[in-house]
C-alpha cells in the first residue's frame, strides 16, 4: 500500500518567535535550523527579511540545509507595482528557497485594516506569487483569518486561494489567524476548499486559542490538507501555534494516520524528538513543561502502586505509546503512596539491582515516606531519590564533607550612593585530609552559597565545572504547626543531562544547601568520579 506524503513546514522562527519574551539571536535562529533540518522537516521558515537585522543577515548567505528553506513576508502592497516595492525588493534578494507571502483573504480586513478593495487584493496576491516565480522561488502563500473570513463571505476567500493557486504557489495555506475555529468547523471548510483547489497544494496553520491547534491541523490532513505549518512545543504568540512535537509522534505512530501518509521524519529522528523539545526550552532558558504529551518528563511517569507493579509486568497496560520512540523514558513515581513495587520499579529504571525480599527496599520505602510527610517530594527530585537509595542500599561515596557554612546578608549604600544588597558566603570544605575555605559573593543568599560551594571542590572540580542551576523553585509548606520550606533545584550539565534535587527544613538557606549538596553529589555519581 502506498501511503500519501504529508509536508511538515516549521514556523517557530518566524510565528513562534511572535511570543512574548522571545527574542532569538542569530546564532539561536541557525542552531534551530540545524536541529528542525536534523529531524527532517520539510520546509523551515527562518523569519521576515528586512523586517529586523537579525532576518536579513539570516537571509544574507545560503545556507547549506536539505530543508526548503523559507522566508517569509507581505504580498505587494496596494496602490504599488511589484517592481516598484521595497519590501517585495527585499523578499525577492533573500537567499532562500521559498518564499510564503501572507495576504488578507477576509473581505472585512481587506476593507478596514488594508483600506482597498478586494480586486485589488487578488491582483496583488497574483503579481507577488509571479514575482517570486520569475525569480525561481517556490512559492506559498498563507491566508490569513481564512477560516473567519471563508464564514463571512466563502466567494471571496475561495477567490483569494484560487488566485495565488493559479499563479503558480506550490501550497495555499488555510490559516486559522485568531486560533477560534473549531475541529469540525476546520474539516468542513478544507473540505470545501479542496474541491476547488487539490489537497496536496493545501496547508493548514493553526492556533491554539482554544488548544485545539493540534486537533484542527489533523481534522485539516482528514479533510484533504497535505501540509501542516506548527511549532516546536507549540511556541507563538497568545496561547501559541500547532505543536509540532505533539503532531509528529501522533503521525508517525497512530495506526490510522501512520498507515495513510508519509512524512520526512524518520524512526530514528523520532527518537530524538524528547531531546529536540529541550533543546529549544534550553535556548529560551526555560524549564521544560513536565506535562507536555509524549516528550514531557511525567508523560509516562506513574504513581499509584497497583498501576506500577501491572506496568512492570506489560508497560502497555498503561502506555499509549512506547516512550523510547520518543526518546522519552518511562517513570514510576516514588510517592507517599507508593507501594513497594513502585520502589522496585523505579530501582530497576537507574540500574540498581535489589531483590523485592531484601529488607533495605523496606526500609528505603519507609524512608521515603517518612520524608515525605515532612515535606521531601520524591517524585519531583528524581536526583534526591536516586541518592537516597544508593545510600540506603549500597553505597555513595564520602566524597567531600562541608565542615561549616556561613551566609550574610549585607545592605548598604553603594560608593555612588546606591542602596544595595550583597549577599556572601564562607563555605569550608574537608576533601580527604584537605581543608579548603572559598568564599563567594552572589545576588542573592542562595547564589552566593552556590558559587562558594563550587568554588574549589579540589580534585573533584573537573566533574562539577561544566554544572549549572537552571530552575530553582521555593514552596512554603504548613506541616503540622510550624511552616517548612521546600526547595527544588534543577540542574544541568553539558551532556544536556538534567535533574532534580530537593532540600526541606525550616530555613530556606538550609533548605537551598541541601539540594545543593544533593546536585553535586549526584553529578559526581553520575560521572563515576573516583573516591
Ligand atoms: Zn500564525
Amino acid at each position: 500500500m502506498t501511503r500519501e506524503r504529508l509536508y511538515l513546514f516549521d514556523t517557530t522562527l518566524r510565528d513562534g518567535a511572535q511570543t512574548n519574551g522571545v527574542d532569538f539571536t542569530l546564532a539561536d535562529k541557525l542552531a534551530i535550523v540545524g536541529m528542525l533540518d536534523e529531524l527532517g522537516i520539510d520546509y523551515v521558515e527562518g523569519g521576515y527579511p528586512g523586517a529586523n537585522q537579525t532576518d536579513t543577515e539570516l537571509f544574507g548567505e545560503k545556507r547549506k540545509l536539505h530543508t526548503t528553506f523559507t522566508a517569509f513576508g507581505m504580498t505587494r502592497r496596494p496602490g504599488r507595482s511589484a517592481s516598484n516595492d521595497p519590501g517585495l525588493a527585499m523578499l525577492l534578494e533573500a537567499e532562500a528557497d521559498a518564499i510564503c507571502f501572507v495576504a488578507k483573504s477576509w473581505d472585512y480586513h481587506v476593507k478596514v485594516a488594508l483600506e482597498t478593495t478586494p480586486e485589488e487584493n487578488i491582483a496583488s496576491i497574483r503579481d507577488s506569487v509571479r514575482a517570486a516565480k520569475s525569480r525561481g522561488r517556490e512559492v506559498l502563500l498563507d491566508c490569513e483569518h481564512f477560516f473567519d473570513g471563508y464564514k463571512a463571505n466563502p466567494a471571496f476567500a475561495l477567490a483569494c486561494a484560487r488566485a495565488a493557486y493559479e499563479e503558480g504557489a506550490r501550497w495555499v495555506v488555510l490559516c486559522d489567524t485568531n486560533g477560534g475555529t473549531l475541529p469540525h468547523e476546520v474539516e468542513r471548510i478544507v473540505g470545501e476548499v479542496v474541491k476547488v483547489i487539490p489537497g496536496d497544494h493545501v496547508g493548514i496553520h493553526a492556533h491554539n486559542d482554544t488548544e485545539q491547534a493540534v486537533a484542527n491541523s489533523l481534522a485539516a490532513v482528514r479533510a484533504g490538507a497535505r501540509q501542516i505549518q506548527g511549532t516546536l512545543n507549540g511556541l507563538g504568540e497568545r496561547c501559541g501555534n500547532a505543536n509540532l512535537v505533539s503532531i509528529i509522534p501522533t503521525l508517525k505512530l497512530k495506526p490510522d494516520y501512520a498507515d495513510a501518509f508519509e512524512i520526512g521524519v524518520s524512526d530514528a529522528a523520532l527518537q530524538r524528538l524528547a531531546q529536540v523539545s529541550r533543546a529549544l526550552d534550553e535556548r529560551l532558558n526555560r524549564a521544560p513543561n513536565r506535562h507536555a504529551p509524549y516528550v514531557g518528563e511525567s508523560a509516562f511517569a506513574t504513581k499509584a502502586g497497583i498501576h506500577a507493579s501491572a506496568i512492570l509486568k506489560d508497560p502497555t497496560t498503561y502506555e499509549h505509546v512506547a516512550p523510547e520512540r520518543v526518546g522519552n523514558k518511562r517513570k514510576v513515581l516514588v510517592s507517599e503512596q507508593a507501594g513497594k513495587s513502585n520502589v522496585l520499579a523505579e530501582l530497576e529504571r537507574i540500574g540498581i539491582k535489589a531483590d523485592k525480599d531484601d529488607p533495605r527496599v523496606t526500609r528505603l520505602l519507609e524512608i521515603v515516606k517518612e520524608r515525605e510527610a515532612i515535606g521531601y517530594a520524591y517524585e519531583a527530585a528524581d536526583a534526591s531519590f536516586e541518592l537516597l537509595a544508593r545510600r540506603t542500599l549500597g553505597a555513595v561515596p564520602d566524597y567531600f564533607d562541608v565542615t561549616q557554612f556561613d551566609v550574610t546578608v549585607e545592605q548598604r549604600y553603594n560608593a555612588v550612593g546606591e542602596r544595595v544588597t550583597v549577599a556572601m558566603a564562607v563555605v569550608k570544605v574537608k576533601i580527604g585530609d584537605q581543608s579548603t575555605i572559598s568564599a563567594a559573593e552572589g545576588n542573592g543568599p542562595v547564589n552566593a552559597l552556590d558559587q562558594a560551594l563550587r568554588k574549589d571542590l579540589g580534585k573533584y572540580q573537573k566533574y562539577i565545572d561544566s554544572l549549572s542551576l537552571s530552575d530553582f523553585r521555593v514552596r512554603i509548606l504548613n506541616s503540622g504547626t510550624e511552616a517548612v520550606t521546600r526547595v527544588l533545584i534543577e540542574s544541568e550539565d553539558d551532556n544536556g543531562d538534567r535533574w532534580t534535587t530537593v532540600g526541606v527544613s525550616s530555613n530556606i538557606i538550609d533548605a537551598s544547601f541541601q539540594a545543593l549538596m544533593d546536585s553535586i553529589v549526584f553529578k559526581l555519581v553520575k560521572s563515576g568520579a573516583p573516591v
